[in-house]
């Protein structure tokens, strides 16, 4: 690590937060953190027992009644006061995502101000929960609804956001005046950790938030998960470990909010515009390297366009540099780890196995860190693992279809249901398309879906609720009736 980078890492606390109060695990014990360009141990973190987890919900749960008679107002200026210290620390908070991620610089300051536009957005959220009042059918009584906050939640989030994922659950949650236990992922919990640090600078109460750091996330989730004063659990993360931990929360029949995998079509029309159509494609597929709940993970083009796409991918993929993320022109940084790096390169070789040709990449670069080639592989046929399953990593696969009709079948063809992309010239077939795509959300003739003031979500096993938008808000609020009889 170079000095600048040890005098970042340096600026972030390791303890764990609970209670507003920083301190060690209560066994001491530390795990460490990784640069996955390198390998190389660039911080160690408190590893929390099972005893720490249960004082983080206890904190949680008894600052939530103080909390939740908060004013909205107070809410909201914490917020915006987070949002602006996130945006004024943009440089040192990016330059540590891509230590503990791997991510270029200049990806990690777009999570960066992608993240604070959470904090933002909930912040002009919270002064706007509102109720109804209104006269039953039959007159006789009077519907008065309001919206109370769900009380203590448990959010976990992955290690491919580590900043964004944090802020797209913590904002809406304090936004709607609940208390939060907030479990980053063992690979990236610094981001997560400095973001607390700042909340704690800019007078968020003790005990509104805490933080448990851990690299044993099972039996620490089983403790938070089993406490009963906890009220909700936020996911992201795998359909694997999301389905796994429903059935935990079934026996507090928690409040869930899920955000899980995604195997994401693209789909490039006959009519598209193919300038569009390409810079989309390299977008959707290589943002954050490939490592993204919404990557075009199918790229579905139509026969007439399929071999001169398949050509243009990959002469836009091949000229990416791909190296260090804090190297200056680097657009393509490490895998997270050896699992990641092992899985991607067994599903290149089991497409071209099954008789994909590979156009370009399609290997490990270098014997360091966990890099992987930009890949196009085309006419790679559905039988092939890569269909199926989430790549998380640089490979485009292109599959040919001939109408409309089959390239829908293709899309849907999944148990997952998070985005799909659609390139098209045709208004008529791009709203057909809309309705006809079983995801929760669709890209026209655009690679990114991503906003803070866009409901984020999935369907099948992409799994359920909605953070962001108008609607993020509501995954934290209860709504109360009260019938009143006026005669
Ligand atoms: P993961 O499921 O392995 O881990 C996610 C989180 O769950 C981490 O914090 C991890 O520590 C924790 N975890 C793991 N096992 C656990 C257990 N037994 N009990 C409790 N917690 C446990 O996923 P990952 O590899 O970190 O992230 C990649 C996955 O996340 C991909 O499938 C990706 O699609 C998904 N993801 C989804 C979205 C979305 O918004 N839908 C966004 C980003 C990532």
């Amino acid at each position: 690590m170079e000095e600048r980078e040890r005098a970042v890492v340096r600026t972030v606390p390791t303890g764990l937060y609970v209670d507003g109060a920083w301190r060690e695990a209560a066994d001491g014990g530390r795990f460490d953190v990784e640069d996955p360009a390198t390998g190389e141990v660039i911080a160690s973190v408190a590893d929390a027992t099972v005893d720490d987890a249960r004082q983080a919900v206890d904190a949680a749960v008894a600052h939530q009644e103080a909390w939740a008679h908060s004013a909205p107002r107070e809410r909201a200026e914490i917020l915006r006061r987070a949002f602006e210290a996130v945006m004024a620390a943009q440089d040192d908070l990016a330059l540590l995502m891509t230590l503990e991620m791997g991510k270029p610089v200049a990806e990690s300051r777009g999570e960066v101000a992608y993240a604070a536009e959470f904090l933002r957005w909930f912040s002009e959220e919270a002064v706007r929960v509102h109720g109804d009042f209104y006269v039953s059918p039959d007159a006789t009584t009077r519907v008065l609804t309001t919206r109370q906050p769900v009380g203590p939640s448990y959010l976990i989030t992955p290690w491919n956001f580590p900043l964004a994922m944090g802020t797209r659950k913590i904002a809406p949650a304090l936004a709607a005046g609940c208390t939060v236990i907030v479990k980053p992922a063992e690979q990236t919990p610094l981001c997560t950790l400095a973001l607390a640090s700042i909340f704690e600078r800019v007078g968020l109460p003790p005990g509104v938030l805490n933080v448990v750091t851990t690299s044993h996330p099972g039996p620490i989730s089983d403790a938070i998960i089993g406490h009963p004063g906890l009220r909700k659990l936020s996911f992201t993360g795998s359909t694997e470990v999301g389905s796994l931990l429903m059935r935990k929360a079934s026996s507090g029949l928690l409040r869930l909010s899920m955000e899980l995998g995604g195997n994401a079509p693209l789909i490039v029309f006959e009519d598209a515009d193919l300038d569009k159509a390409v810079a989309g494609a390299v977008f959707a597929k290589m943002r954050n390297g490939g490592e993204a709940c919404t990557s075009a993970n199918r790229i579905l083009v139509h026969e007439s366009l399929a071999d001169t796409f398949s050509e243009r991918l990959a002469t836009a993929l091949a000229s990416l540099k791909v190296a260090r993320g804090t190297e200056p022109d680097a657009s393509v940084g490490p895998l997270i780890d050896a699992d990641a790096l092992a899985k991607v390169s067994g599903l290149v070789e089991d497409a071209v196995a099954a008789g994909a040709s590979l156009v370009t990449g399609g290997e490990r670069r270098g014997d360091r860190g966990y890099f992987f080639s930009p890949t196009v592989l085309r006419d790679v046929p559905p039988t092939a693992r890569v269909f199926r399953e989430e790549i998380f990593g640089p490979v485009a696969p292109v599959y040919r279809f001939d109408d409309d009709d089959e390239a829908i079948r293709l899309a849907n063809d999944t148990t997952y249901g998070l985005v799909g992309y659609i390139f098209t010239e045709s208004l008529s077939r791009a709203v057909r398309t809309i309705e006809a795509l079983e995801t929760g959300m669709v890209g026209v003739n655009q690679g990114l879906v991503s906003n803070a003031a866009a409901p984020f979500g999935g369907v099948k096993r992409s799994g359920f609720g909605r953070e962001g938008g108008f609607e993020g808000i509501h995954e934290y609020l209860n709504v109360k009736y009260a019938a009143l009889n006026l005669s």
